[in-house]
C-alpha cells in the first residue's frame, strides 16, 4: 500500500503484532522515500447472512441504525449507541466464524440493548422476536422485573415514561 503522507509506494513492514485478542495484525510501516512511519490493521471481513441467502459485510452503523429506531423519545445518547455497537460486533467477532447469520446479530444485540433502556430493549424485542400479543409484553416484562438488580431500574423507567406522557 502507498504512503498516506507522500503516495510512495514502497514502503515496509518494520513491526508486526497480534492484536485485538487475535483478531487483527497490527502492522507499523515506514515510508522509504519521506520516512515517516503509519500503522496499518488487518483483520478478516465479518460478513452477515441474510435470510435470504445474501451476504453483507457486518456493520456498525447498521446495528447502530436498528437500535436508534427502538430508542426514539428515550435518553440514550450516540455515544451508548456507539458503545452498543461495539459491543454487538465484540460478541459476534467471539463466535470466531467468519459468517453470522443475522439473528444471531439481532441476538448480540438483545443482551446490551437491555441493560442500555429497557423501554427500546422491548420495542425492539417485540420487533425481533415478534411478540403478538399482550402477553407476550407481560412475559418479558416479568422477566425483567425478576432480576433483583434491575428491578429498581425497571420502576425508574416506567415512572420517567409516564411522566414523559404527561410533558407536552
Ligand atoms: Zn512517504
Amino acid at each position: 500500500m502507498h504512503c498516506p503522507f507522500c503516495k510512495n509506494e514502497d514502503t515496509r513492514v518494520v513491526d508486526s503484532r497480534v492484536a485485538d485478542e487475535g483478531q487483527a495484525i497490527r502492522r507499523r510501516r515506514s515510508c522509504s522515500e519521506c520516512g515517516r512511519r503509519f500503522t496499518t490493521v488487518e483483520s478478516a471481513v465479518l460478513a452477515v447472512v441474510k435470510r435470504n441467502g445474501v451476504t453483507e459485510p457486518f456493520s456498525r452503523e447498521k446495528v447502530m441504525l436498528g437500535v436508534r429506531r427502538a430508542c426514539q423519545g428515550r435518553q440514550v445518547d450516540e455515544d451508548s449507541l456507539r458503545q452498543l455497537a461495539q459491543q454487538v460486533e465484540d460478541s459476534v467477532r467471539a463466535s470466531g466464524s467468519a459468517e453470522i447469520p443475522s439473528n444471531e446479530v439481532g441476538l448480540a444485540i438483545l443482551q446490551p440493548l437491555r441493560e442500555l433502556d429497557e423501554v427500546a430493549y422491548l420495542r425492539f424485542a417485540s420487533v425481533y422476536r415478534s411478540f403478538e400479543s399482550v402477553e407476550d409484553f407481560q412475559r418479558e416484562i416479568d422477566d425483567l422485573r425478576a432480576l433483583p438488580s434491575r428491578a429498581a431500574n425497571a420502576h425508574a423507567t416506567v415512572g420517567s415514561a409516564a411522566e414523559g406522557v404527561d410533558r407536552p
